[in-house]
């Protein structure tokens, strides 16, 4: 900020950073707002990613730490609902306050720690409000993502939303319909891991909002059955295995498919849900362990505190993990080459891959050491179909 103003622009910190600074919350990401256009920010600075031109937003490097910097602007109208025809790039930052979607969002403040807020952000705050900046309804007819996003606040954040904003929510929910899914799936990634989501849960509930939503708009009572107390879950894999679990009737895919989500969080959900499987008839143990991504040890304790009110904790599932002799099937003492080796006549097949599965599950529970020797031995006096 001191660089783009020794070069006669203005800059301020803006939206959620200004707010969970009021908090008293841990600070994310930083943005930063100002009358300097894309290609000004481009040439003060070094490192300078242009990451959404069109908006006027560039991630500027600088001391080892990103930093988003939008010019301040307007949007024009919102006729597809996802982005503004136009923006225009202004000169004060009034015009680019008013733009944001809640008062609380809607702060700027300069390096000094003036705060500007023109729609009584920081009252809101203190009083655990959410409050859309001007008319709700128009504001969420504009763009319907800020319906979810309020929820996602509250979820986060443990604030009520405003009566008037949340009756706003209802009479524009369906236009939730023709927002792109990948955009409600971020904001509802974020709304299960806040440290509220009850409250998150109940507005979903008493808004209907889920109607409207992939797979859930199918099968209200999901949102009833979610466990008490509702943890925290830190991925999307997470909360679809939970989904799954209360709904076995939608499978994996089928959320997977409906909430367009990646290979990453589908193998997750995979992975949470054989963890559960497997804990329900075995309890926490080393092959769970070994078989669930370290990713997702957080999110297992919850979903085992959840389900089967067990006391475990992320800790115990670390501790578990030290003690695996193996932390892949690559760490076995063993491999295909030896087990040839010690069947000299044999063709290579599938049985290989099964004994090695076999080896692989003995050494994990400890029911044989992971030592070339002991493993050989094991397998001389256990015969082997080689077919
Ligand atoms: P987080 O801590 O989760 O990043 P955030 O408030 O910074 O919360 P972002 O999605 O990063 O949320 O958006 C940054 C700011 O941009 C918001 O605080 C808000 O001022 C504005 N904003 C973001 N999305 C919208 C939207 N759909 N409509 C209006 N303003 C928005
Ligand atoms: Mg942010």
């Amino acid at each position: 900020m001191n660089i783009l103003e020794s070069h006669g622009y203005k800059a301020y910190f803006v939206g959620g950073c200004v707010r969970d600074l009021l908090c008293g919350h841990d600070v994310g990401d930083i943005d930063i707002a100002t009358s300097a256009t894309p290609d000004a920010v481009q040439e003060i600075f070094d490192k300078v990613i242009p990451v959404g031109l069109e908006h006027g937003t560039v991630i500027v490097r600088h001391a080892h730490q990103s930093y988003e910097v939008t010019t301040f602007r307007t949007d024009g109208d919102y006729s597809d609902q996802r982005h503004p025809d136009s923006v225009e790039f202004m000169q004060t930052i009034d015009e680019d306050l008013k733009r944001r979607d809640f008062t609380m969002n809607a702060l700027a403040m300069d390096k000094e720690g003036i705060i500007i807020d023109l729609f009584g952000g920081q009252k809101d705050i203190q009083r655990g409000l959410i409050r859309t900046v001007g008319n709700g309804v128009d504001r969420f007819q504009e763009d319907p993502l800020r319906i979810i996003r309020a929820v996602r606040f509250a979820s986060q954040l443990g604030f009520s939303i405003a009566t008037e904003t949340l009756d706003a929510m209802k009479t524009a929910k369906q236009e939730m319909e023709t927002i792109a899914v990948e955009r409600i799936a971020h904001e509802m990634e974020k709304f299960f891991a806040g440290a509220n989501v009850q409250i998150g849960l109940d507005y979903l509930h008493t808004t209907a909002i889920y109607k409207h939503l992939p797979i859930m708009k199918g099968y209200p009572h999901i949102i009833d059955r979610v466990p008490e107390p509702v943890l925290p879950l830190q991925s999307f894999g997470a909360v679809i295995a939970m989904f799954h679990r209360l709904e076995p009737a939608v499978s994996i895919h089928a959320w997977v498919r409906g909430w367009k989500c990646s290979n990453k969080v589908k193998h997750e959900a995979l992975g949470l849900h054989e963890a559960m499987a497997h804990f329900q008839t075995a309890g926490l143990d080393r092959w769970l362990v070994y078989r669930l991504d370290n990713n997702c040890y957080k999110a297992f304790s919850a979903l085992a505190r959840m389900f089967f009110d067990s006391a475990i904790t992320y800790r115990d599932v670390l501790a578990m993990n030290e003690l695996l002799p193996i932390k892949s099937k690559q760490d076995l003492a063993l491999d295909g080459t030896d087990i040839k080796q010690l069947f000299p006549g044999a063709k290579g097949g599938p049985w290989m891959g099964k004994l090695l599965d076999k080896l692989e599950q003995k050494v994990v529970t400890g029911h044989l050491s992971n030592d070339k020797n002991e493993i050989r031995d094991w397998i001389k006096w256990h015969p082997h179909d080689t077919s």
